[in-house]
């Protein structure tokens, strides 16, 4: 567990003991400083400002019991728990008054840490945390903790769609490549094996990435950085795992196109990667650029499509080359790409998709059927294309 009093979550506004709250300004310690003491003792008023700490924002008190609310200003600085022997002057003890008090404050601070913690307003989180300003309530606050992070998938906030739908997108791609993979030789050779393995491992990579980058999203803005790059790396590997069986099929026996295909979506993917470990690439202000990068990544497949088409005819295109399902594939991708680029529909209606059905999760969706899509359209031009039997013509 780790320790709350290093957690970084004092980020959030508090409402100071006897002073009218104002989210507006930001600078409020600064002015309380300046503010008289409340009290006249020095060590009793020592002890109010260390309770008066900001400590944990977004985390509940044990009584509230309600996961779902709204609840980031609601704890009192000096917790309703604290005995009066503590604060009361009756008994004050100069001496040993400071050590009880911080023993009573590290105490309240493990209870209410252990009690968890509640969601957040969007206002209430630190910039880092701040991605789509339509999505209102329902927040994680930052939680510091991978054991908290990995509990927060059995709850309910902004980030639980997406989590849920990668989360089960991989565990549904692991079973597909485990079917795959372990059918007897004389059924699926070990070359099929290996070409459909690179859309597997694509597909899986990309799934694990998005769902553990959800997933900790929010533990810090260090780590939440280096998994967002993992999250734009697993797409650009999805897209070229993708590349790789329908390239080897549709060109089976073009040597040449085949190979300078499969280095031009090799190159293309890496510069996305590369992109994508700039820093400022995650910043909500490049979210179209994101969209673009992955849209014009995919849309490269429109260059060998062509060819096909221009050398065995658009209908040899549709019938052995799985065309329909190709572009299928590419419709649901980019409308994904949309969706999350647009932030539609949550941006028609702020504050009425924050939990469930927001575009993120659209997008999700989207990237699951597509990539299931194009299983089934690699299934088929394999199908078609080992019907042949060995390659006959010569370049
Ligand atoms: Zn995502």
């Amino acid at each position: 567990m780790d320790d709350p009093s290093s957690s970084g979550l004092g980020n959030f506004h508090r409402v100071p003991h006897g002073i009218p709250y104002s989210d507006s300004n930001e600078g409020d310690s600064d002015s309380f400083e300046s503010l008289p003491p409340p009290i006249v003792d020095f060590d009793q008023y020592k002890v109010e400002r260390f309770l008066q700490a900001p400590m944990c924002s977004g985390m509940k008190t044990s009584s509230n019991s309600d996961d779902n609310s709204e609840s980031d200003l609601d704890i009192d600085p000096i917790s309703p728990d604290l005995p009066t022997s503590v604060l009361g002057p009756s008994s004050l003890d100069i001496i040993s008054l400071p050590n009880r008090a911080y023993d009573k404050a590290e105490e309240i601070a493990r209870r209410v840490w252990e009690a968890g913690w509640t969601v957040v307003h969007h206002s209430h989180l630190p910039k880092w945390l701040r991605d789509n300003d339509f999505l209102i309530k329902g927040h994680r606050p930052p939680l510091n903790s991978f054991w908290a992070c990995f509990k927060s998938i059995f709850r309910i906030h902004t980030e639980t769609g997406n989590i849920w739908t990668h989360l089960l997108g991989f565990v549904a791609f692991l079973g597909v490549s485990v079917s795959f993979l372990v059918q007897p030789t004389i059924e699926i050779q070990w070359q099929e094996k290996a070409v459909f393995s690179a859309f597997f491992v694509g597909a899986i990579i990309c799934l694990l990435f998005s769902w553990l980058f959800h997933t900790v999203y929010c533990h810090s803005e260090r780590v939440g950085r280096f998994f967002n790059k993992l999250d734009y790396c697993g797409i650009a590997l999805l897209t070229m795992g993708s590349f790789v069986p329908w390239l080897y099929y549709s060109f089976y026996c073009r040597m040449s196109p085949k190979i300078v295909y499969l280095v031009l979506i090799f190159v293309l993917g890496t510069a996305c990667i590369v992109v994508s470990m700039w820093d400022k690439f995650a910043e909500p202000k490049y979210r179209p650029l994101r969209a673009g990068v992955f849209i014009g990544l995919g849309l490269s497949g429109v260059i060998p499509a062509m060819h096909y088409v221009i050398t065995d005819g658009f209908w040899a295109a549709v019938d052995y080359a799985a065309l329909g399902w190709l572009v299928l594939m590419a419709v649901l991708y980019i409308l994904g790409a949309l969706i999350y680029a647009c932030r539609v529909p949550e941006r028609i209606w702020p504050g009425r998709f924050d939990i469930w059905f927001q575009s993120h999760q659209i997008f999700h969706i989207f990237v699951i059927a597509a990539a299931f899509v194009h299983y089934h359209g690699i299934s088929e031009i394999a199908t078609y294309r080992l019907s042949f039997g060995d390659c006959v013509e010569t370049e």
